[in-house]
């Protein structure tokens, strides 16, 4: 029998969480025959509401799930941590200013980074689901320099599997017709979702498509704004569809990318595609054995790359903030 991976998730009585942890101990996010232990990080006053969960998650028997504990100390939560998926943060209230915002972040993922520097498994792998995601996952990778700068990764498959959406219904298909879409940047309303080297069974997506009006004016707006879409339309907001490209994230990264398919992750920049050094940015990227390896030789065009550097300068300008507040 297997050994149990340890997959901690952080904010775990939140509404993400709620809709993240029932599908981890189902075996999606690591595969049908992966057991795993649950390892649950809340702030204090959240711990009951997180043992709430537990409750639900012991009532639903999963045969996969070998043990859950929960805990306020990211020391003991990150334990032996083989997978962690953080994603409480300090959300954005109203009429505060960004840097409040990235120095409350700061007090959040600089002690998880340093929780999982000195505790987590040799093979963790992270991804930040928290917003500002990109910058969060920069402090938490700074505050760990045992650990591998790649295993720090940012979600942008939300992104994706709403452009995926989007595209396939401007299109008349389905998205399973869709292959080799990416989203490049931040994970914010400057993010760029390209077509570009899309297919659509087979062929090229902008050709098929042909209306770049509708790509400036409608597809890349409708893609960015979705998640206040969502919160209008609903009163809450897309926590379910979070969860769940959090669990396409990390089956993606363990699992492997399909053979002619890629899929984004916003990841430690090499410096490809212009991308300064070092920024957590989202790239096209494949997966094999664990490992990702970015797109390389992708053509871009003077549309995508004045995207592309929009995102990336406003990744840049929160780097600049988190640096000169010491977080990094
Ligand atoms: P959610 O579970 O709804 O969201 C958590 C984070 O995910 C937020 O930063 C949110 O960003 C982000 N996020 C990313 N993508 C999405 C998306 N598509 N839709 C919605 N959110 C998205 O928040 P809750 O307030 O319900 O729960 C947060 C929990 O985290 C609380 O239980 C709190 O106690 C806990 N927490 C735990 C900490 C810890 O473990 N140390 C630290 C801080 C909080 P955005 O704000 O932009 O919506």
């Amino acid at each position: 029998t297997r050994t149990p991976v340890n997959v901690t998730v952080t904010g775990a009585a939140g509404q993400i969480g709620y809709a993240l942890l029932f599908r981890i101990a189902s075996g999606q996010l690591l595969g049908p025959d992966v057991p795993v232990n649950l390892r649950l990080l809340e702030i204090t006053p959240a711990l009951k509401a997180a043992e709430g969960t537990a409750m639900e998650l012991d009532d639903s028997a999963f045969p996969l799930l070998k043990g859950i504990e929960i805990s306020d100390d990211p020391n003991v939560a990150f334990d032996g941590a083989n997978v962690a998926l953080l994603v409480g943060a300090r959300p954005r209230t109203k009429g505060m200013e960004r840097g409040d915002l990235l120095e409350a972040n700061g007090g959040i993922f600089k002690p998880q980074g340093k929780a999982i520097n000195d505790h987590a498994a040799d093979d963790i792998k992270v991804l930040v689901v928290g917003n500002p995601a990109n910058t969060n996952a920069l402090i938490a990778q700074a505050a760990a320099p045992d650990v591998p700068a790649e295993r720090f990764t940012a979600m942008t498959r939300l992104d994706h599997n709403r452009a995926l959406t989007q595209l396939a219904k401007k299109a008349g298909v389905t998205v399973d017709a869709i292959k080799r879409l990416t989203i490049w940047g931040n994970h914010s309303a400057t993010q760029y979702p390209d077509i570009f080297h899309a297919e659509i069974n087979g062929k090229n997506a902008a050709e098929v498509v042909g209306d770049e009006k509708w790509l400036a004016e409608d597809f890349i707006p409708t893609v960015a704004k979705r998640g206040a879409a969502i919160i209008e339309a609903r009163g809450a907001s897309s926590a379910a569809s979070a969860a769940n490209a959090a669990i396409d994230h990390v089956y993606t990264w363990v699992n492997g990318t399909a053979e002619g398919d890629w899929a984004s992750m916003g990841i430690p920049s090499d410096g490809s595609y212009g991308v300064p050094e070092g920024l957590i940015s989202s790239f096209p990227v494949t997966v094999k054995d664990g490992v990702y390896s970015i797109v390389q030789g992708l053509e871009i065009n003077d549309f995508s790359r004045a995207r592309i550097d929009a995102s990336v300068k406003e990744l840049g300008e929160e780097r600049d903030a988190v640096r000169s507040l010491g977080l990094i």
